[in-house]
């Protein structure tokens, strides 16, 4: 029997890379769903190679011309379209490749229809990882990481016992502008930013990986997943990204997970969980390598990070207060509004007004009115 997959978020980075791995694995699974934002080229380029049941697009306009164009599948539009493509009948897992906040109610949905998800959605589970994690505890629905770290945390806590475990080292690479001072960074520019040193991404979580925001909700991200408390979560910077990330026990004993920086690796073994199976990537070569290093975090180079921590302590509607700034500031960089040392400025304020309307278990509403109040103080910020 073939899996049975929707991806969510398709012709994005993680999500163009998934549909390659599931189109490598034809044998294994079958794609049932595509959604796709406004890059409608990405799923006609795919219903011109392979049959489609059911596909959504962001747009009304691109809805009512796409599906005169391919009468056999059927087609859905914006939000709702996501929450028709995670209410299918027997689906195996739901790929969440989605992009920000938008990706919260999709997984969600997918839990209530007892359907697993691949989440490289790291949004969703920042603003609201209580919910989402009591949810799919609720519904016995597995949460199967993609981003690279949490997947090689996931993989090197198999075989062991959870209270075992001492803590979870996260690795970052530092971004594209790990090699430049404070004074240096207020000169960089969008086109800078869009650089990453080692791993191929859409623009917005490349510019989060620059200011280490990314980082930051990495960090938030493991906690939600893992339930490992923040005093357990220790991030290093490791500039060659082999070593994904590692989980050290209480024996004093560290386990890593380490492969090419290739994201594709990540994907298929949350689509093929608990095998692995034969893929097209580079095999890596450590002779070749000859070192790995590693440094810590200078915290005050990257205060983000240590802003990601304070958020995580404080808990409640914080984080989704701090995941709606930095999304509407990116938003603003990525459209030349503000400059790349405004990120984190705003930021900060935002998190410092927030705590005003802090609430210590909010509910789904509170999260996405949080969310909301976040985006609607950096408008007000930037044009006082
Ligand atoms: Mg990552």
């Amino acid at each position: 029997m073939k899996k049975r997959i929707v991806v969510l978020g398709a012709s994005g980075s993680v999500g163009s890379q998934t549909v390659d791995v599931l189109i490598q694995h034809q044998d294994m699974f079958e794609v049932v769903a595509l959604a796709v934002g406004q890059k409608v080229y990405f799923l006609e380029a795919y219903l011109d190679k392979y049959p489609l049941k059911y596909a959504c697009v962001q747009l009304y306009d691109d809805y009512v011309r796409i599906k005169e164009k391919y009468p056999d599948t059927r087609f859905f539009y914006g939000d709702d379209g996501l929450i028709s493509l995670t209410s299918l009948e027997n689906i195996d897992m739901v790929c969440n490749c989605l992009q920000g906040f938008v990706g919260l109610l999709p997984t969600l949905n997918a839990i209530e229809h007892r359907c697993d998800i691949a989440i490289s959605n790291k949004e969703s589970l920042v603003a609201a990882g209580n919910i989402v994690m009591e949810k799919a505890r609720l519904y016995k629905v597995n949460l199967i990481p993609v981003d690279s770290e949490h997947s090689a945390i996931f993989q090197t806590m198999r075989g062991n016992v959870r209270k075992d475990i001492k803590k979870l080292i996260i690795t970052a690479s530092g971004g594209a502008f790990r090699h430049l001072n404070r004074k240096q960074l207020e000169k960089v520019t969008k086109q800078d930013a869009l650089k990453h040193p080692r791993w191929n991404m859409g623009a917005k979580i490349t510019v989060d990986s620059a200011t280490m925001m990314n980082k930051g909700f990495e960090v938030i991200e493991a906690h939600v997943l893992f339930d490992i408390p923040y005093q357990q979560i220790d991030v290093i910077m490791h500039p060659e990204s082999i070593i994904h990330s590692m989980t050290e026990y209480s024996d004093k004993s560290v386990i890593a997970q380490l492969g090419v920086t290739d994201m594709r690796l990540p994907i298929q073994y949350a689509l093929t969980f608990p095998r692995r199976i034969f893929n097209s990537s580079e095999e890596l070569s450590l002779t070749e390598l000859g070192a790995l290093t590693f440094k810590s975090i200078d915290y005050e180079r990257f205060p983000l990070l240590d802003l990601a921590y304070a958020v995580g302590y404080l808990g409640g509607n914080m984080p989704a207060i701090l995941n709606g700034a930095n999304e509407t500031a990116v938003d603003l960089f990525l459209e030349d509004k503000i400059s790349f040392l405004d990120i984190e400025k705003i930021n900060f304020e935002v998190v410092r007004l927030g705590k005003e309307i802090y609430i210590e278990s909010p509910t789904l509403e509170e999260i996405i009115a949080s969310n909301d109040w976040a985006e609607k103080k950096v408008k007000e910020i930037i044009n006082r």
